[in-house]
């Protein structure tokens, strides 16, 4: 064994003992941190070192900081934001992956990062029943799924409008309008932000009680300046209720101007992969552009999220960027000509490694299982006194409000599901995170981990009933 490959040994197999002693608390360990900042820091401060360290101590060091500011959202009983955790399969694809340390920007570069990128590529098309036509990009997130589809969008509309957006910009350009809905992710915003739109170009349409545009309002505003190209930012699967817009009678409507329609289908998209939920996004096929995330629901480790668009073209004119060193193959996928990224890690083997673990079959029980489970966690707090259910899930996402029993203010309300959710965060049995969702504070039941199971659900409902209860005593 060389020294340099010993190094290498020594700090796997530290990192490989350290990653099986935090999995193997996940059960057990608190589900959230409730720890404070300055508790958190002292376990890293340190003055900046002048020599070096030998990387297993390093490791080992690491470790130990990290632990008390870990968040367990991999546990059974993690709720919070929508949160997925990796399968076993992803996690040791995500392994190989920094030890081979691909440059995954073309197939020149690095032959299987393209390749393995091109077949889960095929592939989430399928499961998502997006066209076999459609082109795609492994991307960080959504936010960038956003930013990606949204470029090529851009560069679309003012293409159709015989302006060339890459290379003349914005200065002098055409006038284009945006339309979205009242609950659209901030996400939105910041893509709009980056490609140069600005936030005050939206025209945002209001929502029903359960958060879909109203088809009324979406008409009004498209019938509104209608000469202009519009670009339509629609909602699958909305983070407070998991609401999904009707695209079967919104998307027709758009059509029937100059629009690109791009969907939001951060978690939401997946439930086209389920017979049960799949009904959720007819019509969502008619879109032109999909973002969404591989580290959500599909529980990939982070960060993997996913863009699709129906314009390959588009796609590629706002992306690619010769350059005079760099060598393309006719047959193969380079990726830097459809990702933002130009050196990137090669995201396409965690996610190959997933559709394989699970296949179609285990992808469709993931989401039947989470949504049962959402449903069950909602559908019990709620049998509670002073607990009101103010959205039971669609999908896998709901909503519960807990009522001050000593008030009928609705800020009292307010501040007591805040006070319920911390009492439950700080047993360690369950993590919450609140939302204001129509002006109502409320607590987010978001199950998106693949490792929730029954007896999760039975221990999260008595740990909020135990919240509830020890909070009449005093
Ligand atoms: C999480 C989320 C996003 C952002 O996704 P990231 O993966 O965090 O970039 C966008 N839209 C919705 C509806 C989301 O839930």
């Amino acid at each position: 064994m060389s020294a340099e490959f010993g190094k290498y040994n020594a700090s796997l197999h530290r990192a490989h003992q350290l990653a099986n002693d935090f999995l193997d608390t996940l059960d057990t360990g608190a589900a959230g941190v409730t720890k404070s900042y300055e508790e958190l820091i002292i376990e890293w401060e340190q003055e900046l070192p002048r020599d070096g360290t030998n990387p297993e101590d390093v490791i080992a060091d690491i470790a130990k900081a990290a632990a008390p500011g870990l968040m367990r959202n991999q546990s059974g009983r993690f709720f919070s934001w929508v949160i997925g955790g990796t399968h076993p399969s992803a996690l040791g694809a995500d392994w190989l992956t920094s030890a081979w340390n691909q440059n995954s920007g073309m197939f020149t570069v690095a032959p299987a990062a393209s390749i393995a990128e091109e077949i889960a590529g095929k592939w989430l098309k399928q499961l998502l029943h997006l066209s076999s036509e459609a082109s795609f990009a492994f991307v960080t997130g959504c936010q960038m799924a956003h930013f990606t589809c949204l470029s090529a969008a851009r560069n679309h509309i003012f293409h159709e409008a015989g302006w060339d957006i890459e290379t003349q910009g914005f200065y002098g350009a055409p006038a284009i309008k945006v339309i979205c809905s009242d609950q659209k992710h901030v996400t939105v915003n910041r893509a709009l932000r980056m490609l140069g739109f600005g936030t005050n170009i939206m025209t945002q349409v209001r929502t029903d009680a359960s958060g879909r545009i109203d088809a009324d309002d979406f008409a009004a505003a498209m019938a509104k300046d209608s000469g202009l190209p519009t670009l339509v930012l629609l909602q699958a699967g909305d983070l407070n209720t998991g609401a999904y817009d009707d695209f079967q009678k919104i998307i027709p409507i758009a059509r029937n101007y100059n629009s690109w329609v791009h969907v939001d289908g951060a978690f939401g998209l997946w439930a086209s992969a389920s017979k049960k939920y799949k009904h959720l996004t007819a019509g969502i096929e008619l879109a032109d552009s999909w973002a969404t995330d591989g580290h959500k629901w599909l529980n990939v480790p982070y960060d993997c999220g996913y863009a699709f668009t129906a314009h390959p073209e588009a796609h590629r004119r706002a992306m690619s960027q010769p350059a005079s060193y760099l060598t393309h193959k006719s047959q193969s996928r380079d990726q830097m000509d459809w990702n933002p990224e130009f050196s990137r890690r090669g995201r396409g083997f965690a996610t190959y490694a997933v559709i394989r673990e699970l296949g179609i079959n285990g992808i469709e029980a993931l989401i039947d299982r989470t949504c049962q489970h959402a449903h069950t966690i909602v559908e019990e707090a709620g049998k509670l006194d002073h607990v009101e259910i103010v959205a039971m899930p669609i999908i896998n996402q709901g909503l519960l409000r807990f009522h001050d029993p000593n008030s009928t203010s609705q800020a009292d309300h307010d501040q007591y599901t805040e006070e319920i959710i911390h009492k439950i965060n700080v047993t360690g049995e369950a993590f919450f995170q609140p939302t204001t969702y129509k002006g109502k504070r409320c607590m987010r039941v978001s199950v998106s981990g693949w490792r929730t199971n029954e007896e999760d659900v039975r221990r999260t409902v008595e740990a909020i009933r135990k919240a509830l209860a020890d909070d009449f005593v005093g």
